[in-house]
């Protein structure tokens, strides 16, 4: 099988990794240039999107802030997964909002902005504290406003009066605060038959708005809900892949915050502490095959490399330390690489966490430094 990702970054190099003991041939689709590539090395190995179709049996993406033309072809080729339909809500947040509220999935208060009279009604509606987000192109906290007094309205409005002029069709979503104890995501799969099965919910820290810590938890309630909610949302997709959501957890109430239409940061653990990581079950869903057991075998964690391209060799020597760079050039905050660090139960792994925060650099890895 030929699977064609849109898009060329780290998510399609470890479907590439993750895919070759299957004999599952991955090539990437660089959106930008029109190359397509390898997703490993980064070598042009054709041209052209109609070039990359032709050669492919399944098409899936790796992002969600693809052109739209671009999907409405791999659409009529027939052979793209999950959906078009998943990607494009993904990559705007009105349709993402719309698509949880019909499949009934709680979400935080919002209101749609195009002009300052919408301001001052969601202002009125939605209420201070509130942030707001672009509705298209937002990622890693980009793209984000926080209103926390009344008497910073026009100040605000002129940035966001700015940014939505910039793109044709761009808005602002307003979004109520939500006091949230804390975030938790739910990664999971759904096959072609419908069949769903999920990892266990991890915990997530953020930093700056970009995720810097994510561990896998044992909470079954709140396991449960999670996964509810994840149901409702593939099935009123009839999706097909991976699919996360992101939650807030208020005082053990789930709310979304906001869905990924693909593997995502937070799922990157499972690559050493699951039977079979999300990128191979990706693959096995877009592929038609059966899906493998999300079954947590250790206990693990997952730190984003952020902004940095080399590692003291104390990291690599650590027992449990599983290092995934990305081949990227290094430049500032951007994901460069990420560690799995696992132990066989929860109490070894915060050791093991805390010795690295002693190793690590303290303003490179800060979610690290309060485990310390
Ligand atoms: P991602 O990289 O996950 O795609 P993003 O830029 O799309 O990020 P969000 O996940 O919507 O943005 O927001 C980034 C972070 O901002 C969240 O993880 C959360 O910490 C905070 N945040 C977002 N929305 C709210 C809200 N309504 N109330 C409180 N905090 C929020
Ligand atoms: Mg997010």
């Amino acid at each position: 099988m030929h699977v064609l990702v849109l898009g060329a970054g780290q998510l399609a190099r470890m479907m590439s990794l993750a895919g070759a003991p299957l004999n599952l041939e991955i090539s990437a689709f660089d959106v930008g240039s029109k190359n397509i590539v390898h997703p490993l090395t980064q070598a042009v190995i054709g041209h052209g999107l109609e070039n990359a179709i032709e050669q492919a049996d399944v098409i899936t993406a790796e992002f969600e802030h693809i052109p739209h033309d671009v999907l409405d072809v791999c659409e009529k080729s027939g052979k793209f997964l999950p959906s078009t339909e998943a990607i494009k809500a993904g990559g705007d947040r009105r349709i993402e909002k719309a698509l949880l509220d019909a499949a009934k999935v709680k979400n935080a208060k919002y209101a749609v902005i195009n002009t300052r009279e919408d301001f001052d009604k969601a202002i009125e509606y939605v209420g201070i504290p509130m942030v707001l987000k672009s509705a298209l192109g937002g990622y890693d906290g980009k793209g984000q406003w926080r209103l926390k007094n009344a008497n910073d309205a026009d100040t605000i409005w002129a940035e966001m009066a700015e940014c939505i002029a910039a793109t044709e069709t761009q808005a602002i979503v307003a979004e109520e605060f939500v006091p949230f104890n804390r975030e938790v995501s739910l990664v999971g799969a759904r096959g072609k038959d419908g069949d769903v099965v999920v990892y266990p919910l991890a915990e997530n820290i953020h930093t700056n708005g970009v995720l810097s810590l994510s561990t896998a938890i044992d909470d079954a309630e709140l396991q449960e809900q999670a996964k509810s909610m994840f149901t409702a949302v593939a099935n009123s997709l009839d999706y097909v892949g991976v699919l996360a959501l992101e939650f807030f957890d208020v005082d053990g109430q789930l709310l979304v915050n906001e869905i990924a239409p693909r593997v995502h940061n937070s799922g990157h653990w499972t690559q050493q502490g699951a039977e079979t990581c999300q990128f191979e079950n990706h693959l096995r869903a877009v592929c038609g095959l059966p899906l493998g057991s999300t079954k947590l075998i250790r206990a693990t964690s997952m730190i984003n490399i952020l902004g940095e391209d080399s590692l003291p060799n104390e990291v690599l020597a650590m027992e449990g330390c599983h290092v995934h760079w990305y081949g990227k050039e290094k430049r500032a905050g951007r994901k460069m690489g990420h560690i799995n660090v696992t132990a066989d139960y929860s109490g070894e792994l915060q050791r093991r966490l805390a010795k690295l925060a002693t190793i690590l650099d303290k303003d490179a890895y800060p979610a690290l430094q309060e485990l310390s």
